[in-house]
């Protein structure tokens, strides 16, 4: 049994920070991570060549101000994401090249339907409250339709719809259908909108650090030592009035409080003792991970830039449906990136690893010419099939969720408190929101522990709310 103040489960981004930040302020904790390494849904592969691949989140953008802090505190510099060249789009056949955000190569009728639902949904973003979307003006109505809904009564041309759903409905890695108008509305908010989502310059994929984020999560492993533990699963949480016990195989933890920095469906497979209540246990169980595989190519040179490209194309029902530029900052080896997600991903996911790779090449030659047929090398990494992720790129909320179940986003539950990007105000889904989560966690049971040693009630509500 070990005895600590705190206890962390999940050694992800926002595991990491909240542990760093009780373990500077002089407390005890044990971090739990299930896997045999750290980062969660970013992972940084060095390689041979000393370049790096990040298999999993890799973009950094304006206003993330809580991951840049820590890349100030490690002497992490960050580079810009390579923008020179030509864009393109591929909509019913044809392809368009351009630069800029908005493809105004296509017909002025799809660059206007484009525009303009972009600026709807920047005009919606702006009346969600990020503290707590489910009480917007309108949330009730908002959270019975779904992204799918909104575009068919709002995109009238075709290829504009195509693109917008590609590009809005792909960052919840799920189909337009499976989510919430008012999830997808209150998310992007949280970013500052449509532009920051789906921008590249000046968005969320404006930078990266330099060495990938294992660049910044392993410093912080490194400051947290021996409070790391690896390969620690965490099968169930036992809270009593004194403190809590976190069973994971063979190793027992002791703590006054822990804090769950998992995702929301994952958190579900802990048992917890006694039962959470009924609304947070419900979260878990209705805020599903999508799909998403990353692939990296990579080539001797990044050949695309001599010829004139930027690597970065959209292709919707392509099984190469995202591509862009993911060289380090020396730019070489030259690294394409290829992004799957939502239906298509769980299609292609289940192709043999070599038809699979065929496929995407051939799509590939099609937008880059024959030199993307022959990577050197290839990097996967299939995020549905990891056992402890369950997807990515994060949890969204179908039809209903938020304005039933989403007030315990936060909420701790006795001794229990929430961390994870999912439950980040600011940010949420990106690794800015995961750190912003863990901060705010670590505040959370930090003051509530000074409220108990000062001889107030803790406010430990919800403690025994659940069913025995
Ligand atoms: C392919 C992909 C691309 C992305 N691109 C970007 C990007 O460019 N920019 C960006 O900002 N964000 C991006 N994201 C999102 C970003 O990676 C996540 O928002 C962020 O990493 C989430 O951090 P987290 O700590 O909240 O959760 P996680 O990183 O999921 O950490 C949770 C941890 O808990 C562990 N765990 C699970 N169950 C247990 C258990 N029972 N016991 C102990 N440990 C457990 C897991 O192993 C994991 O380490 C991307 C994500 C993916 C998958």
């Amino acid at each position: 049994m070990t005895d600590v103040d705190y206890c962390v489960i999940g050694g992800g981004f926002a595991g990491l920070t909240a542990a760093l930040r009780l373990k500077q302020a002089g407390r005890t904790v044990a971090l739990l991570e299930a896997r045999d390494r750290l980062g969660g849904r970013t992972f940084t592969e060095t390689r041979a060549d000393g370049s790096w691949i990040d298999r999993g989140g890799a973009w950094i953008g304006p206003g993330q101000e809580r991951i840049r802090a820590l890349m100030q505190d490690y002497g992490v510099p960050s580079y810009k994401q390579y923008t020179d060249g030509e864009a393109m789009m591929l909509v019913e056949g044809k392809q368009y090249r351009y630069t800029g955000t908005i493809p105004w190569s296509m017909s002025p009728w799809v660059a206007m339907n484009l525009g303009a639902a972009l600026l709807d949904l920047g005009h919606l973003c702006k009346s969600i409250p990020l503290d707590a979307p489910w009480t917007a003006e309108q949330a009730d109505r908002w959270d019975r339709i779904t992204l799918a809904h909104w575009l068919n009564t709002h995109v009238v041309s075709k290829a504009a719809h195509e693109l917008l759903e590609t590009a809005i409905a792909g960052a919840y890695t799920s189909a337009a259908s499976e989510v919430s108008l008012l999830f997808a509305l209150y998310q992007m908010a949280s970013g500052g909108g449509p532009g920051f989502v789906l921008g590249i310059e000046d968005g969320a994929q404006d930078s990266r650090p330099v060495g990938g984020m294992g660049a910044i999560y392993r410093p912080m492993a490194a400051e947290l030592g021996d409070a790391v533990h690896l390969a620690r699963p965490v099968k169930r949480i036992q809270q009593d009035a004194d403190g809590v016990t976190v069973f994971s195989g063979k190793t027992t933890v002791r703590a006054r409080r822990v804090i769950v920095a998992v995702p929301l469906a994952i958190a579900s497979q802990i048992r917890y003792e006694p039962l959470l209540p009924v609304d947070r246990s419900f979260l878990h169980q209705r805020m599903p991970s999508g799909a998403i595989i990353k692939i990296s190519f990579i080539y001797d040179e990044p050949f695309w830039r001599d010829d004139g490209l930027s690597g970065q194309s959209a292709a919707p029902g392509s099984p190469a449906t995202i591509t862009i530029d993911a060289c380090t900052d020396t730019g070489r080896p030259g690294v394409l990136c290829v992004i799957v997600e939502g239906p298509i991903a769980r299609r292609i996911g289940q192709l043999d690893p070599a038809e699979r790779r065929r496929t995407i090449l051939d799509a590939l030659a099609d937008r880059f010419g024959d030199k993307a047929r022959t990577p050197a090398d290839c990097i996967e990494q299939d995020w549905s099939a990891e056992r402890y992720s369950g997807g990515g790129m994060l949890s969204h909320a179908p039809t209903g969720v938020l304005t039933q179940f989403g007030h315990t986003l936060r909420t701790p539950c006795g001794r229990i408190h929430w961390a994870g990007t999912e439950s980040s105000a600011v940010m949420c889904g990106w690794v800015d929101g995961a750190v912003r989560s863990g901060e705010r966690a670590a505040d959370e049971v930090l003051e509530q522990d000074m409220v108990t040693a000062s001889g107030s009630p803790a406010n430990d509500r919800g403690a025994h709310r659940g069913n025995p």
